[in-house]
């Protein structure tokens, strides 16, 4: 096992390899040959804390997409920790390769392996192409691993702090349209009735809310109408692109990226987005004409944080009220974010990513109150 770092690098390719990181702390790449692992770490920004973020197994056309996508990713985490208050910054992993043919324990435990070389300075878990039981594999090799079953000590399902953090996501959006955060009153378009969008709908039911729904998957459809049978909202069904253009009040995407975009933001009707797909800006400026027409967009990675919260808050042991009440305070992060947004006349998605900004500029150059042995220790279950 070997694992050299990009500041190894020499000469002119390297020169190009730095501009390419510039903006990231440390970047590794892993080689395994005798489980076929082969790995890029990035690690984007440690001022908040030691990096944070998922390891996505795909398999990339070449290395130039694997390493796009991990700096990209990697620097979203640090915005996305930012936002949700967790003393982590930002990180990520990508393993080149098919998840479905490419995988083995071995590979993970070796990934393991690359993960506790870096003493600390990075903690993953899964994300799109692995799963937790890869890293219980992994786990066996380092404790900076997040997010496994509850059977091995991890935290269980995201989806439940992510959905409530919606609902804390819609609350605070009600408030800064409507004055008043109530959810019931008002109608919701519900875009995938998945882990997420199920549980998000079933609570809007419960509140007297009517939703507008879609999903691909007619299964999860007829369920929803099941359940609110003895709820005292109402459903309707929609099919396809017909969610974008209903008469609701607001659109709460929970499927897929890239939804906002220049075909969709133009048959909206709502008011206010808030959802939580990652990534729901097909490209930046869509955030721009969103705020230019009125409607109140609910920066994603804030929205959806409450999963993030959870895994992050497995490292002091775990505990559901204090995630409970770190989630609900996406609600205040939101209500600050529109705050800026009004006062500096810029839309909400570029509010959020300075609000992030602020919070990590205002850590650094501060030496921790703590001396090195009184400091809070990771890893307190293990
Ligand atoms: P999921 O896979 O359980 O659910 C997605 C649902 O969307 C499925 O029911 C699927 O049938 C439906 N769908 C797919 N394509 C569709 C289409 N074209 N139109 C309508 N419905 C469609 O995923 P999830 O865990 O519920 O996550 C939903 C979104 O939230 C994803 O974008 C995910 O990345 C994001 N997210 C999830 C979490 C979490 O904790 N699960 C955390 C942060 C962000």
């Amino acid at each position: 096992m070997k694992a050299f770092t990009l500041l190894e690098e020499r000469g002119t390719a390297g020169m190009d390899v730095f501009a390419k990181i510039s903006g990231h702390e440390q970047v590794v790449f892993c080689n395994d040959p005798h489980t076929g692992l082969k790995a890029i770490i990035a690690i984007h920004n440690t001022t908040l804390g030691p990096a944070l973020g998922g390891c996505r197994m795909l398999p990339y056309a070449n290395i130039d997409e694997a390493m796009n996508d991990v700096l990209r990713l990697s620097k979203g985490m640090t915005y996305k920790c930012a936002a949700a208050d967790v003393d982590f910054g930002g990180g990520k992993s990508v393993i080149l390769g098919d998840p479905l043919t490419d995988k083995s324990p071995e590979m993970f435990r070796a990934f393991g392996q690359f993960v506790e070389s870096l003493k600390g300075r990075f903690y993953t878990g899964t994300d799109m192409g692995t799963t937790p039981e890869d890293f219980v594999h992994a786990s066996k090799e380092t404790r900076c691993i997040v997010g496994i079953p509850e059977e091995y000590g991890g935290s269980g399902d995201s989806s439940v702090p992510t959905s409530l953090g919606v609902i804390y996501g819609i609350k605070a959006t009600n408030k800064a349209v409507w004055g008043d955060d109530a959810l019931q009153g008002r109608t919701y378009a519900i875009q995938g009735l998945g882990k997420v969008g199920f549980k998000v709908a079933e609570r809007l039911l419960e509140e007297g809310a009517d939703v507008f729904v879609t999903d691909i998957n007619e299964a999860a459809i007829e369920l929803l109408n099941q359940k609110a049978k003895g709820l005292p909202g109402s459903v309707r069904v929609v099919k396809g692109d017909e969610i974008y253009a209903v008469d609701a009040d607001v659109f709460v995407p929970c499927a897929l990226g890239g939804i906002l975009n220049d075909h969709t933001i133009g048959m909206l009707k709502v008011k206010a987005v808030a959802g939580s797909s990652n990534n729901q800006l097909e490209r930046e400026e869509h955030g721009g004409d969103l705020w230019r027409r009125g409607i109140l967009y609910a920066p994603d990675y804030i929205v959806n944080a409450g999963g993030l919260i959870q895994v992050a808050d497995e490292l002091y042991g775990p505990n559901k009220q204090r995630v409970l009440t770190k989630t609900k305070a996406i609600y205040t992060s939101l209500l600050e974010v529109y705050k800026h947004s009004e006062d500096r006349s810029i839309c909400t998605a570029e509010a959020a990513d300075l609000f992030c900004e602020q919070r990590i500029e205002a850590r650094k150059n501060r030496s921790s109150f703590f001396t090195a042995d009184q400091k809070p220790k990771w890893n307190v279950k293990r």
